[in-house]
């Protein structure tokens, strides 16, 4: 399922950017609401986004004020206002952005199943609301997800897509692909009350407003202390504000409804709430009114400590999101990062990264405490418990969530890591952010598989990624464009020659695919003898929409794999598959929890490790036999064909842009 036509129901708030994010990725889309001047503040909305995105553009100097004219009349121009459904009959997918109530959300999926073909996708933006009883006002609930979009939707990458009781995989897996095509970073996850981000974010964010309100403490010194101490990237009323109180405050009541005391409610938000001064879109006059606090309260909070019952409750609601099985734990710290905006980069780390560094058996301590302080909410969850009486203490004891290097002593290169555990070695995949292999990459890797292969003990190698929420998200690209046909040429054959080792070796290669394992990165693991994928993980060769091919044996290992026709699919269109998918088609030996992943991984590196060398070897290499090397020959001519087609150039200069290619086919 492709989406070449998309609809929007509701221009409000979210439907005008919405339909601005699917027209800047180049996708016709049908704005409707239902009244004419509610359209046009919708399409007033889209064009201001774009005309910002292209300002910036221009005052950087990438595009001339005539290109972003002309762009800004393309983007608005795939945008079609309108108060009927007479548009809908040829769309592909429906994003329903109307006001939350289900009876509403009934009626517009009740008309929806009937306006639009059968095969189209029926979603709902929806914060709160079930998507399954959505779904059964429709003939096809199997086509029907939540898609949920965070505010500011133009700026926030986030996506939860919500399977609702009926949701089919091949709808989550199009409505993933649809989301990456608009250049948005999606989740997945199971129907409960505020998915994975509000819902952990409001049971966090809860204790600063109980504290507040049972202290009477200031506002501006809290947002200012909560600010500094480092744990969200604003202060949570300030915050509130620009959000809008009421959505804050109907969200907020849902969670309790549904989860019980927990959930903090602020009264404060209610009285504001129903004086109708709900921040930013009511003038400006909120929690604060001109930058002065409109709420009660001068007592001097601890920030710091305030900080801490923040990071503790958000800690104990992601382990109660992942205990529940809504979706996995970097699904959870990705969705933190990406919809809440906790960014490592800037020091702020989601729940199970924060955990790790802490300690589990730290984090576990104070949670005890604070139980004992402030009852059950803080009781530590099962999972917690359960990593510390393995010994899995986080950061430092090279496990806890997550999986972290314990690199040997000594020289060790500056991507790639290497840990010696006897005969099994690890080696660690460390070029931040995006594990992108680079020619430094390939070089580094090349010197550890030296070593590991140099004294001869090691009989296994796992490789793995040293950061939590990417396995390797492929070549990069810049640093290719920026060698010579020369230098790129003999780049191409370092890399293959040594992909082609690990097949011929008798040391056994383990792919511990934890997440994304796109392009070169799914080539690295698929020149391994075994990918054993985390729940989380996800494969896929986008290389086409670059308007290149696969460099690194992507067209002779994926078929080898998963059979002629299902490469030449992923080949061909470019799109991602899931862990489960990959599993089923063989791609990956095994898919296992997330936090089973290295486990597994250096379980069949024990088992492996300890068969007869020479046999290993021979077996791996006869199995590899036949028309491989023949094969990357020919893929070696065809990625330089395609490399240096003006395609490739436009296409790389398309994808650093962010804008769509517009193929020569020379
Ligand atoms: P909004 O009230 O700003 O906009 C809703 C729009 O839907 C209005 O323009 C209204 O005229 C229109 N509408 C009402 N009935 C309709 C119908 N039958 N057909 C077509 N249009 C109709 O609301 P919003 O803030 O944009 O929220 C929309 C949805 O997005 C809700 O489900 C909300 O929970 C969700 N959401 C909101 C936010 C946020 O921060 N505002 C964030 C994420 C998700």
């Amino acid at each position: 399922m492709f989406v070449f036509k998309a609809a929007v129901v509701g221009a409000g708030t979210m439907g005008g950017e919405i339909a601005q994010a699917i027209a800047a990725a180049d996708i016709d889309v049908v704005l409707k609401d239902v009244d004419e001047k509610f359209v046009d503040a919708g399409l007033e909305k889209a064009r201001a986004v774009t005309k910002g995105q292209l300002d910036r553009l221009v005052s950087k100097e990438k595009l001339t004020q005539e290109q972003a004219d002309a762009r800004l009349e393309e983007v608005m121009g795939r945008i079609e206002g309108t108060t009927e459904y007479s548009s809908f009959g040829d769309v592909d997918f429906v994003i329903e952005a109307a006001p939350e109530r289900m009876e509403i959300k009934q009626a517009i999926f009740r008309e929806l199943d009937a306006v639009t073909p059968g095969h189209a996708i029926l979603s709902s933006n929806t914060s709160s609301l079930s998507i399954s009883e959505m779904a059964e006002a429709t003939l096809r609930p199997e086509k029907v997800c939540g898609f949920h979009f965070f505010y500011p939707a133009s700026i926030m990458p986030l996506l939860e897509i919500v399977e609702g009781a009926e949701s089919s995989p091949e709808t989550i897996t199009a409505a993933v692909n649809f989301a990456r095509k608009i250049r948005k970073q999606p989740i997945t996850c199971a129907e409960v009350p505020g998915f994975v981000v509000n819902r952990i974010l409001n049971s966090a964010v809860g204790e600063i407003w109980r504290a507040q309100e049972e202290g009477g403490l200031s506002i501006k010194a809290i947002d200012e202390g909560v600010a500094a101490a480092q744990v969200a990237p604003m202060g949570p009323f300030i915050l509130v504000d620009m959000l809008g109180l009421d959505t804050v405050l109907h969200v907020a009541e849902h969670l309790r409804e549904s989860y019980g005391e927990s959930f903090y409610v602020h009264e404060g938000m209610q009285k504001l709430v129903s004086e109708g001064k709900l921040g930013a879109k009511s003038g400006g006059d909120g929690f604060y009114k001109d930058g002065e606090p409109q709420l009660e309260g001068d007592g001097e909070p601890d920030s710091e400590r305030l900080a801490e019952l923040w990071t503790l409750k958000a800690l104990v609601e992601a382990c109660l999101v992942l205990e529940e099985g809504v979706c996995t734990a970097r699904e959870i710290d990705f969705g933190m990062m990406a919809g809440a905006g906790l960014d490592p980069r800037r020091g702020l780390f989601p729940p199970f990264m924060k955990a790790d560094q802490i300690g589990l058996d730290a984090a576990l301590e104070k949670l005890e405490a604070a139980a004992e302080e402030h009852g059950e909410r803080f009781a530590p969850p099962v999972v917690l418990r359960r990593l510390v009486a393995q010994g899995r203490l986080g950061v430092k004891s090279g496990q806890g969530f997550y999986a972290y290097p314990q690199a040997d002593e000594g020289e060790q290169t500056d991507t790639v890591k290497l840990e010696t555990r006897g005969q099994v070695a690890i080696a660690w995949l460390a070029n931040a952010p995006m594990n992108s292999i680079s020619p430094q990459v390939i070089e580094d890797l090349g010197k550890v598989w030296e070593k590991v292969n140099e004294e001869g003990k090691v009989r296994a190698l796992v490789i793995a990624s040293a950061i939590p929420v990417v396995f390797s998200a492929g070549a990069d690209i810049k640093a290719f464009t920026k060698m010579d046909e020369a230098g790129g040429k003999a780049l191409i054959e370092q890399g293959h020659g040594l992909l082609r080792d690990f097949g011929r070796s008798s040391v056994v290669t383990i792919a511990a695919v934890n997440s994304l394992a796109f392009g070169g990165g799914c080539e690295l693991a698929m020149a391994c003898d075994f990918r054993i994928a985390a729940e989380s993980a996800s494969f896929g060769q986008p290389e086409v929409n670059l308007g290149i091919i696969p460099g690194f044996g992507g067209t002779q290992r994926l078929p080898r794999l998963v059979g002629a026709e299902k490469a030449l699919e992923m080949n061909l269109v470019g799109d991602e598959i899931g862990a489960a998918e990959a599993g089923a088609y063989g791609l990956a030996n095994r898919v296992v929890p997330d936090h089973e992943l290295l486990d597994t991984a250096l379980s069949w590196a024990r088992k492996l490790g300890a068969q007869a060398p020479v046999a290993v070897r021979e077996i791996k290499d006869v199995s590899a036999k036949g028309d491989l090397d023949e094969g990357i020959e020919a893929e070696k001519q065809g990625f330089a064909t395609a490399f240096f087609s003006e395609d490739a150039k436009e296409g790389i200069s398309a994808f650093l842009g962010k804008r769509s290619p517009s193929w020569k086919g020379k």
